[in-house]
């Protein structure tokens, strides 16, 4: 049992003054004074907040990084950037995967992140047919993300097709399997070596009757369901061409919005998908930062908690890998459409509360909408955090009043100073990790 006694301590949506975070068998045993037998573990001058989680992550974009950032059509909305993801898609070998999703899972711990929901549409080998373990890239994914040290959830993907109407593209053959059935069947296998949560693809990629069977198992099962819905407006006007309903709408009227539903981007939605996401208590995972990278749009952050729907952040491409980032730039967007402050400050929660609530959404959030729980260092929950440096020149001189808004709005990443991930500190081992991850990249551009 280890009693850790920093400056302040960021527990059950409180800043505390030293007060102890008392740690046993990975798990929060409790937060107060350290108890009798604890080893003692003084902090000065540190601050311990909750683990970051990115609930939404395809990690083996990281190797398209750089790759994407000009214009290949005289409009270009997305179109340099999914092509060099199918050249990554269609080359990677199960080690280049690991290699690559093993680096990518580091520099996330780097940034904080000690959880990950990796929504993984990679199922295939080059030519279209399953390996002979059809879950084979799913556990490099998994094996990678361990190896990181972090928490993973592996959001194995149903993909169908490529949307309504539309000819299967050559190019998505390894995302493509043969039946809701086949599917799950993996999914099920896949569940006995990792945690799990099912993950139709989208309305546009999957039919109607894949969604409803899938929804319907991962509720039985226990499992969290995730979704991409709304990214962008192409995807909206298929689905009203296919149901007569927007994305969100048909999840309801197929039984797929609940509490454990997670909507990912749901950035184009209409006043009654935001109340249909609102009435489930459905999570919508933002994914800011690589929103604004791809011009996808805004997430109404506002009226979707107004409507009572719940919010978690995601990485999404890996173009950046900052949780914190994406929670400001939740707010951020939000000020630039209404050229106001503090737009998600409704409680008027005073000088930390807005830091605290974002900060929570980029913690809390991400374990509730992974099916983890916790999220908030109270006790009995996971041991996960992050060891911040006070005096790091981008924090320095914060108190616990404004520490939060601090963390939130200013904070760099040179204030991270450790990552704990189940009651133990990570070895980011980027050295070790490097030579195969500039192997995989070489094999893929040169
Ligand atoms: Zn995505």
């Amino acid at each position: 049992m280890r009693a850790l006694l920093p400056d302040f301590l960021f527990s059950g949506g409180h800043v505390q003054a030293a007060t102890a975070l008392v740690v046993r068998d990975g798990e929060v045993l409790g937060v107060g004074k350290p108890p009798e037998g604890a080893e003692v573990i003084p902090m000065r001058g540190r601050a311990l907040l909750p683990g970051l989680v990115a609930a939404h992550s395809h990690a083996f974009q990281r190797a398209i990084r750089g790759r994407t950032e000009h214009r290949s059509h005289a409009r270009d909305d997305f179109w340099s950037w999914r092509e060099a993801m199918y050249a990554a898609a269609e080359r990677l070998t199960p080690d280049d995967l690991h290699a690559i999703s093993k680096f990518c899972f580091l520099e996330m711990a780097r940034a904080g992140i000690t959880a990950v929901g990796e929504f993984h549409y990679l199922h295939r080998d080059a030519s279209g047919k399953p390996y002979a373990n059809p879950n084979e890239l799913d556990l490099a994914v998994a094996r990678a993300a361990q190896d990181a040290g972090l928490r993973v959830v592996l959001l194995r993907v149903a993909y169908a097709r490529s949307g309504f109407r539309l000819p299967q593209n050559p190019r998505q053959k390894r995302f493509i399997e043969g039946s809701a059935d086949e599917y799950l069947q993996n999914l099920d296998a896949l569940s006995r070596q990792v945690p799990v949560g099912a993950a139709p693809h989208s309305v546009r990629a999957c039919p109607a009757e894949w969604i409803r069977d899938i929804a319907a198992e991962a509720f039985r099962r226990g499992w969290p369901l995730h979704l991409h819905v709304s990214e962008q407006r192409a995807e909206v006007e298929q689905s009203q061409a296919e149901h007569g309903a927007t994305p969100a709408l048909v999840l309801e009227r197929l039984g797929a919005l609940r509490e454990s539903t997670t909507a990912v981007h749901g950035v184009h939605l209409t006043a009654q998908d935001i109340a249909a996401l609102g009435r489930a208590r459905a999570t919508v995972c933002a994914c800011p930062t690589t929103e604004r990278n791809l011009g996808d749009g805004v997430v109404r952050a506002d009226l979707l908690l107004a409507a009572g729907a719940r919010l978690c952040v995601g990485s999404d491409s890996e173009a950046q890998l900052s949780p914190l980032e994406d929670a400001r730039q939740l707010e951020y967007h939000l000020r630039l459409l209404q050229e106001q402050r503090a737009v998600l400050d409704a409680e008027q929660g005073g000088v930390g509360g807005l830091g605290a609530k974002l900060y929570a959404i980029a913690s809390e959030g991400g374990m509730r909408s992974l099916g983890l729980g916790g999220g908030a260092l109270r006790p009995g929950e996971p041991a996960d955090f992050i060891v911040v440096d006070l005096d790091d020149p981008s924090i320095a001189g914060c108190n616990g009043d404004d520490l939060m808004a601090n963390a939130v709005f200013s904070m760099e990443r040179t204030a991270i100073r450790e990552t704990w991930v189940n009651g133990e500190p990570l070895r980011l081992d980027f050295e070790g990790a490097l030579p195969g991850f500039r192997a995989a990249m070489r094999r893929l551009w040169g």
